[in-house]
């Protein structure tokens, strides 16, 4: 396609052109905690409730019928951008709750509830559920709390020095039902190998679970094509709101997940004994749902998709490639891959002799605004054997002057702290 003019897709971002620290230009690389809001997301969530308010899939009048359109719709937008069907994307309130969802609906089944159909995703005591060191701890304890409730067992991968998984033989095993683990991680960048990960899954019938938080707004990712079985992202991270984000379940599998969160919306008939239950997507959608959000993710989709998702990779490589130039700072060291090879504009690392948290706060007085911390993911920090780093990330709106402005403000970190 035409060439992507950058500085104007940054000036659709209002929050951008703001002022910190007293008149400083702000320099945000945390789009990795959470991303900024282009024009037209914001527009159409005040648009949605100046004119199309409604309480949806009761649409005994006009603004319900256009409320239950700009729902459906979003929800259309949203699956064309990840590569799946309208009917196997199930709104939640964000990952965490896609996530949690997918591992209460295994319980449920291992309680029996559900029905033959939903036995088969009883777990034995014994079974196996894998994940990665480098997991959010959002696919990580609802797995240990599954394992818990269900008497399975958790093992994992191991990550090694430069940050990339390693596919260990004898980690996944004939008694292994679930493959969980982050398509891109938070903290090192570093991009897994699905292909990889699905086809020894599939070797042993296990159901794998993507998390493609950190994927699906920085990457073009096509959930079909990558042929796994359930997925989980969250809107906030991808230029759209906070509160929805969605889980995605392969159309058969969902057809069979029991419900977990039961209630009004989700239901066929309802007597004083017992209840049937709606076909996905709105078995798992008990309630009020989020509209006004999961408008503005559809149209942070659509967005993201006009601009192409190639370029936006191709953009965000070579602010990685600037970004890993920190690397050459005497005292600075990378947790993670220092090539743009399968890796995101997603750069932790840490400074000799300075805590994480006092690097943020230099930056932080120059403008700069990064995270400190673990980046909720304990196990892969002490893997490294620090508790904290600092981690820049970027986005669609994110600018070499920017990463520039970066760089050299982290160059004069431990001068500052006389640790030079
Ligand atoms: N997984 C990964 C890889 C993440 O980066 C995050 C957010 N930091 C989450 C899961 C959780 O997402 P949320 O807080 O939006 O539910």
């Amino acid at each position: 396609g035409t060439p992507v003019d950058w500085s104007a897709v940054r000036s659709d971002f209002p929050l951008l052109g703001r002022t910190v620290r007293g008149g400083r230009p702000l320099v945000y690389l945390d789009s990795a905690a959470t991303s900024q809001k282009p024009n037209v997301v914001l527009e159409a969530e005040v648009d949605f409730y100046e004119q199309r308010n409604a309480a949806v899939h009761r649409g005994a009048h006009f603004l319900a019928e256009e409320a239950t359109s700009a729902f459906e719709e979003a929800r259309t937008a949203v699956a064309a951008f990840v590569g799946a069907d309208d009917d196997e994307i199930v709104w939640t309130s964000g990952a965490t709750a896609a996530i949690n969802l997918v591992a209460y609906a295994f319980s449920n089944a291992t309680l029996g509830r559900g029905g033959a159909a939903a036995s088969r995703f009883a777990l034995r005591p014994g079974d196996e559920i894998v994940v990665t060191r480098a997991e959010h701890h959002a696919n990580l304890v609802p797995w240990q709390e599954l394992a818990a409730r269900t008497g399975a067992v958790l093992r994992w991968f191991e990550v090694s020095d430069d940050g990339r998984l390693s596919l260990d033989d004898g980690v996944i095993t004939e008694r292994t039902r679930i493959v969980a683990f982050a398509h891109a991680s938070n903290v090192t960048g570093a991009v897994a190998p699905v292909a990889a990960l699905v086809a020894a899954a599939k070797a042993v019938g296990a159901y794998t679970v993507l998390d493609a938080c950190q994927s699906v707004p920085h990457l073009p990712v096509d959930l079909h094509a990558l042929d796994v079985d359930f997925a989980a992202f969250s809107g906030h991270k991808m230029l759209g709101p906070t509160g929805v984000g969605a889980l995605y379940g392969r159309r058969e599998l969902l057809a069979d997940l029991p419900p977990v969160t039961t209630g009004g919306s989700m239901v066929e008939v309802v007597t004083m004994e017992s209840t049937t239950y709606a076909p996905p997507p709105q078995r798992f959608e008990a309630g009020t749902q989020m509209v006004a959000q999961a408008v503005g993710l559809g149209v942070a989709a659509q967005w993201l998709g006009e601009l192409g998702m190639p370029a936006v990779a191709e953009h965000e490589r070579a602010l990685a490639a600037e970004l890993l130039r920190i690397a050459d700072i005497p005292g600075v060291r990378v947790i993670g891959p220092l090539d743009t090879t399968d890796r995101l504009a997603v750069v932790s690392f840490v400074v000799d002799g300075v805590h994480a948290h006092d690097v943020g706060q230099v930056l932080d007085d120059r403008g700069i605004a990064v995270r400190v911390g673990h980046h909720c993911a304990q196990p892969l920090h002490r893997r490294f054997g620090v508790a904290a780093t600092a981690r820049a990330s970027a986005s669609v709106y994110t600018t070499l002057d920017d990463v520039v402005a970066f760089r050299e403000a982290l160059a004069g970190v431990r001068a500052f702290f006389g640790a030079a």
